[in-house]
């Protein structure tokens, strides 16, 4: 069961088209996984469009009906070809596992693993310089060494289990982390998370240097 979601904001944002994309990768991914949070996404999909017809564009006091019949017509005529074309949930390979992944990551699985010891990274591309996402693989009882975060960490757990300071997490669990947590992440049975960290790691104890091997393979 699923016990870590998006906050209703992030839900928004992410409808609006005002995340990065590396952030509304990972709202969206979770939403393939979680039911709850995909139906809310629909809702706040209707909200939005409707606000989108009831806000005048240009000033003007209301859409004419011709345009208003056009934009429709428009929408309506794109969703039987969206239906209709298969998307195919990409699969990876790592450490003798192969996983589907949710069908947003389709389109950003271009690098090769990179890895230390239990940890294996894939980059993925976020089109910003500082934000770093990853799907980050950890075989079983791999851990990441005690860390707490200058920016935010978001992790969706997309396969198996890990668990922290503050819970265990299952498939789907949407976690925020920011500089007031500090965590070591630890897994028994292995795991396969989606990352996304916008600042470098630090490292709390034992690695005390930033750009140690680890630290940089993460972040
Ligand atoms: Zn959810």
């Amino acid at each position: 069961m699923i016990n870590f979601h998006p906050s209703d904001a992030l839900l928004q944002a992410h409808v609006a088209g005002e995340l990065p994309l590396a952030l509304t990768t990972a709202v969206a991914a979770h939403c393939e996984l979680c039911e709850v949070c995909k139906a809310r996404t629909a809702q706040l999909s209707d909200k939005f469009a409707q606000e989108l017809f009831d806000v005048a564009p240009f000033g003007a006091t209301e859409l004419s009906e011709f345009d208003a019949v056009t934009m429709l017509t428009g929408i309506t005529a794109m969703e039987p070809a969206i239906e209709s074309t298969p998307v195919l949930s990409p699969q990876i390979a790592i450490g003798g596992d192969t996983y589907s992944l949710p069908r947003v990551f389709r389109h950003q699985l271009q690098d090769n693993w990179k890895g230390i010891g239990k940890v294996n990274r894939l980059r993925l591309a976020t089109g910003e310089n500082r934000a770093r996402a990853s799907l980050l693989h950890i075989a079983a009882g791999g851990e990441i060494p005690a860390h707490t975060h200058k920016g935010q960490e978001v992790t969706l757990l997309l396969a198996g289990e890990f668990s922290d300071e503050y819970s265990n997490y299952q498939p789907g669990d949407f976690i925020v982390m920011s500089s007031e947590h500090e965590h070591a992440p630890r897994t028994a049975s292995g795991c396969l998370c989606y990352t996304l960290v916008d600042a470098p790691l630090y490292f709390t104890k034992g690695i005390s240097k930033l750009l140690n091997p680890i630290g940089e393979l993460i972040y």
